[in-house]
């Protein structure tokens, strides 16, 4: 679903990815882990067009999106086929980016309107039935300002939804909230692993990665520095990085 090969990204002469390899397969949920700073938000933006990468190539569901010349620099896909391909994923950020002036029923169906040029009639009922899924079908009239942070950020999931993505990237969709309200939404991105989404879950919350995880990534200075299978990279660590980043979490 994902093949990224050989990422670099710089910001000025700031080096942030540094030959970053990357796949996903269908079905599969992969959690990145790692320090602040080290690259994993960069790679998720890389990944989804919100930044252009140096050097390297980004493949999703087999179609090229950007490959390298000659010269080792990136040549992107004409911008019309990047949206296209792009579409093919949703993204869900730690800082919720709801519509601050629309209900919950409007900032879920306004993307498939505009983008996809859908009908309000068209879009209720899938947006009902995201609405259930994460647990608010009591709240489609409410504003976001009315909500918790925890059932705002499973309205922006049931937002990216609405597009109907075939991989769903989430970029520490918990680290904004109250700890009493993480539960409400990992157990909403649980249910949609169950559901056989492909997704790739940007998280410090190691417990959600042992449970869920199909393969868990560790970033570390902007490489992947460990990677493989939960109990693998999390409870028998192989590298040194790998086993210092984790004893944080004990
Ligand atoms: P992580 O998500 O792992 O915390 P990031 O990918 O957000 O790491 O950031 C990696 C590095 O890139 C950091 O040093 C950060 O300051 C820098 N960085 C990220 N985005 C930008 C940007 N738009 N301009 C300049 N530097 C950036
Ligand atoms: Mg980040």
């Amino acid at each position: 679903m994902i093949n990224a090969q050989q990422i670099y990204k710089s910001f000025g002469n700031l080096s942030v990815l540094k030959g970053v390899n990357l796949t996903v397969e269908k079905s599969e949920v992969v959690v990145i882990i790692g320090s602040s700073g080290s690259g994993k938000s960069t790679l998720l933006r890389c990944i989804n067009h919100l930044e252009k990468i140096d050097s390297g190539s980004i493949a999703i569901e087999n179609e090229l999106m950007v490959k390298n010349n000659e010269a080792n620099q990136a040549i992107y896909q004409p911008e019309q086929e990047i949206k296209r391909i792009c579409s093919k994923m949703g993204m869900v950020f730690q800082h919720f980016n709801l519509f601050p002036h629309m209900t919950v029923l409007q900032n879920i169906i306004e993307a498939p309107m505009t983008v996809k040029k859908m009908k309000r009639e068209e879009i209720l009922p899938l947006a009902r039935e995201l609405l259930q899924k994460v647990g608010l079908s009591n709240k489609e009239d409410s504003y976001p300002s009315q909500l918790s942070g925890g059932q705002k950020q499973r309205v922006a999931i049931a937002r990216a939804l609405a597009m109907q993505p075939d991989i769903m990237l989430f970029d520490e969709p918990t680290s904004a909230l109250d700890p009493e309200l993480t539960g409400e939404v990992l157990k909403t991105m649980q249910n949609l692993a169950e559901d056989k989404i492909t997704m790739v879950v940007v998280t410090h919350e190691m417990g959600f990665a042992r449970a869920v995880a199909d393969k868990v990534v560790f970033m570390d200075g902007g490489v992947v520095i460990e990677q493989g299978k939960p109990e693998e990279v999390l409870v028998n660590p192989k590298h040194p990085r790998t086993c210092a980043f984790l004893s944080r979490f004990i």
